[in-house]
């Protein structure tokens, strides 16, 4: 069976054909793909991280003292403006082996980063304000992830209730890129041995 895949690339359309014994095409899709998303992310701009926090959070973080976070889902927003721009900030949220210095740090360890929305040349604070203004969230301790700013109750949001295509909805609002933290790992790391 002859399968057909179809890349947006800048301002050309790349359409690939392979037949099911052949991945040659998946490998270039896939190149493509991870090409595309470097020359985003190699940018300065705001991003959004989409945390699964499944047993919750307790536990003592800097200045805020002992915090208490229930189990579900969180939106944390942040910015990159140095050197790497925002692939090197987003790599280490996902990185499992860094020593925790930001707020955000203890909860990515705790928790598992599955979504990122990366905008290039937009401000956290106002991506925060919209996001806000399009869906159900709420504030679960104040001044988390904030410290900088004057403008936010918090860096970090609480998801309430449906969740369902949240980051879509927001990438029509806000623009930018929706990535699967999966894509952005290593290959090494996105797929396990099965040896
Ligand atoms: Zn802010």
């Amino acid at each position: 069976m002859l399968t057909m895949t179809v890349l947006p690339l800048g301002n050309a359309t790349v359409v690939l054909f392979n037949a099911e014994f052949c991945d040659i095409s998946v490998m270039i899709a896939d190149w493509l793909y991870k090409m595309q998303g470097d020359e985003l992310l190699k940018r300065s701009g705001s991003y959004v991280l989409l945390i699964e926090l499944e047993n919750g959070f307790e536990g003592s973080v800097g200045m805020l003292g002992e915090v208490n976070l229930l189990a579900g889902r969180y939106l944390y927003f942040g910015s990159a403006r140095g050197p790497g721009g925002m692939a090197a900030r987003i790599n280490r949220h996902l990185r499992s082996d860094k020593k925790p210095h930001w707020h955000i740090d203890r909860i990515t360890l705790a928790g598992q980063v599955s979504e990122i929305l990366a905008v290039p040349e937009d401000h956290e604070c106002d991506l925060r304000e919209k996001a806000m203004a399009l869906m159900n969230l709420t504030v679960p301790v104040k001044g988390f992830g904030s410290s900088d700013c004057n403008r936010c109750p918090a860096h970090l949001l609480a998801i309430s209730g449906d969740s369902t295509g949240l980051f879509a909805r927001l990438v029509e609002t806000v623009g930018g890129k929706i990535y699967p933290a999966m894509s952005l790992l290593p290959t090494t790391a996105a797929q396990p041995s099965t040896v």
